[in-house]
């Protein structure tokens, strides 16, 4: 079985300040309970299990989370956790050390508070997937030496293990568009032991596909958007950008998103 795998991403779940990252508590609830009475609520670790054993039995959806925005711990959060839906959350581990704003809400005249370590800690150990955002939600179209590269991501990720007393699977690339995701900054996630990387330009995982990277579209306010991406649209997968990278090291290197023609077009004859 060939169903696809849906990742949605959000920000902030927040009745006050709303903007263009931020989704109200009802219409978060509303996403909720049309995934759960329709896809399967599945893990990043599972999505992967899926794709690399190319068979994927009934669409699934994962909902993730970028950034660490403080509002998230009083609904969005409990309210996955109540109901066992699985979740990833992706923080950036010096505002969240630091309590410092992000700076697009400086820049925007609202400096809307992150979560605290407490929150962070408590969350991992109720059964929320921990990823690493980063230290400083750096753009790696424009950081590109090494040595800062390892700072935000490799370094960061021993850090942030220590800060929760559990393994950092995974990592959301800031802006997640296809220029953010450069080649040193995706070895920078291979050699830190992660599993995979999110992107977030909008799109799909299907079987067969390069499962270290993990294709995400954005939680829309908009419903029938949100619903849009929900309905399976093969045009998509066919003007997806490629992203090509390599892991591993020696016998276990391996190159990725160069074969991916040959992937869609197995998905898409399964699909129809
Ligand atoms: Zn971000």
């Amino acid at each position: 079985m060939a169903a696809p795998m849906f990742v949605p991403f959000y920000h902030r779940v927040a009745d006050t300040h709303p903007n263009d990252w931020t989704i109200s508590r009802t219409e978060f609830e509303r996403h909720v309970d049309y995934c759960q009475s329709r896809f399967d609520m599945i893990g990043l670790d599972e999505l992967q299990r899926r794709v690399d054993r190319k068979d994927s039995p009934c669409p699934s959806v994962t909902f993730s989370f970028d950034d660490g925005y403080a509002e998230n711990g009083e609904f969005a959060i409990p309210l996955l956790i109540e109901r066992g839906i699985p979740c990833v959350y992706f923080v950036a581990i010096e505002h969240i050390r630091s309590q410092t704003p992000f700076s697009h809400d400086v820049d925007a005249g609202v400096p809307l508070p992150v979560n605290t370590l407490a929150q962070i800690r408590d969350m991992a150990d109720r059964g929320i997937e921990i990823g690493l955002h980063t230290r400083n939600h750096v753009d790696f179209s424009k950081v590109t030496d090494l040595q800062t590269v390892h700072h935000e991501i490799t370094n960061a990720t021993e850090e942030l293990q220590n800060m929760i007393g559990q393994r950092v699977r995974y990592f959301a690339f800031p802006y997640g568009l296809p220029k953010h995701l450069t080649r040193v900054a995706i070895d920078a996630v291979d050699e830190a032991g992660m599993d995979g990387f999110c992107s977030a330009f909008g799109a799909y995982n299907t079987v067969g596909r390069d499962s270290f990277h993990i294709r995400r579209f954005h939680g829309d306010p908009c419903f029938a958007r949100f619903q849009n991406w929900l309905s399976f649209d093969p045009s998509k997968l066919r003007s997806e950008p490629m992203i090509p990278y390599t892991i591993g090291h020696g016998e276990s290197k391996q190159d990725y998103g160069n074969e991916e023609v040959e992937a869609k077009l197995t998905c898409e004859a399964l699909i129809r």
